[in-house]
């Protein structure tokens, strides 16, 4: 089966595609490298720099890759610069997915897997959180994200496109062998953070609030490790072929730590001092998100692996030796 990985190039999707690499799938990867890196991608594998703003070189390319489905990554993704410059997000990830959906449909692509995210509940009302939980986005990005499910669903309408939404919680760690990992510049989230003050490449790390309504007044977050993620992106793909019938779903571990939690942690796993200061709170910011994450352990057969153990282990290698 030859699938087409959008933004393969970046954090989560260059771990897919290796994950679908090794499971044997036929991979081609289009990143347009504005945020991706071109080192994540294994030499072996098909690759075209292609915007997915520019729909002819898109819906020429897509038309000749001959795919069977997609899996789709290519999006701006830090919440504060979507606030900053919505404009850059509205156009990036909606008009760009909307021609990547549109080329996918005319070349007869059929199944399409689609990150999204937990943000567009924005502060949930329920937690642990389900999918039932109401849609509230409260920043750009979010909503970037709600209108490409809104999107899809009207082209499974439509024309029978079968897609899963898969609305990621915290994606962190790396590969184990420490080939690629996370590589954000610059770097808002927590654990590159960490990592990089554990080895003196920032003085300090501020932690955003701790005033807020949890046991230790900081933020809790439930971390997901990027191979457990990549896992279900691939069960996600084996459903829509088997079943073919749409699927939204959480991603999460169903368990949060906050942000004091893990920076013990990682402190305690790397054998460093890392100096952490009490800052103001981030806008936007809600107290707790840990998913329910019922709906994938039944209807994908999904079982996270990893534990923050590992998610910060595996981070720590990369970071102690970061390709790129
Ligand atoms: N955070 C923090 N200091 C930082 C970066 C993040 O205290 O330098 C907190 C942030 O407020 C949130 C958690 O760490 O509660 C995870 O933030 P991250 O940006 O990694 O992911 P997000 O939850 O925003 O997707």
């Amino acid at each position: 089966m030859r699938v087409l990985v959008t933004g393969g190039a970046g954090y989560i999707g260059s771990h897919v595609v290796k994950m679908l690499l090794e499971q044997n799938y036929d991979v081609v990867v289009i990143d347009d490298l504005s945020r991706g890196h071109r080192e994540a991608v294994p030499a072996g594998v098909k690759f075209e720099q292609i915007s997915l703003l520019n729909y002819n070189k898109l819906q020429s390319a897509v038309d000749s890759l001959n795919v069977d489905a997609a899996i789709h990554f290519a999006a701006f993704a830090y919440v504060g610069e979507s606030v900053e410059n919505p404009g850059m997000y509205y156009e990036n990830n909606v008009a760009g997915s909307l021609n990547l959906i549109k080329a996918l449909q005319l070349s007869g692509v059929k199944k399409i897997v689609f990150s999204s995210t937990c943000s567009l509940y924005g502060n949930p009302e329920i937690i642990p959180i389900s999918e039932k939980e109401s849609i509230k986005p409260i920043n750009p990005y979010a909503k970037t994200k709600f209108m490409i499910e809104q999107v899809l669903n009207d082209f499974d309408s439509t024309f029978g496109i079968k897609y899963a939404a898969l609305r990621y919680f915290n994606a962190a760690g790396a590969d184990f062998k420490a080939e690629i990992g996370e590589s954000h510049d610059p770097e808002p989230h927590l654990i590159p953070i960490v990592l990089q003050a554990a080895l003196g490449k920032r003085e300090k790390v501020t932690i955003y609030g701790d005033n807020y309504p949890t046991a230790d007044g900081t933020c809790i977050r439930d971390y997901i490790h990027v191979y457990d993620l990549a896992d279900a992106h691939i069960k996600a793909l084996e459903y829509l072929n088997e079943k073919n019938e749409s699927l939204i779903v959480n991603l999460g571990t169903g368990q949060g730590y906050s942000v004091k939690e893990l920076i013990d942690s990682a402190k305690e796993i790397t054998g460093k001092e890392i100096k952490a200061v009490i800052g103001e709170r981030r806008a936007g910011d809600p107290a707790v998100l840990v998913a329910d994450n019922k709906k994938a352990r039944e209807v994908l057969g999904w079982n996270p692996k990893y534990g923050l153990n590992e998610i910060i282990s595996s981070a720590w290698e990369w970071h102690k030796n970061q390709k790129y």
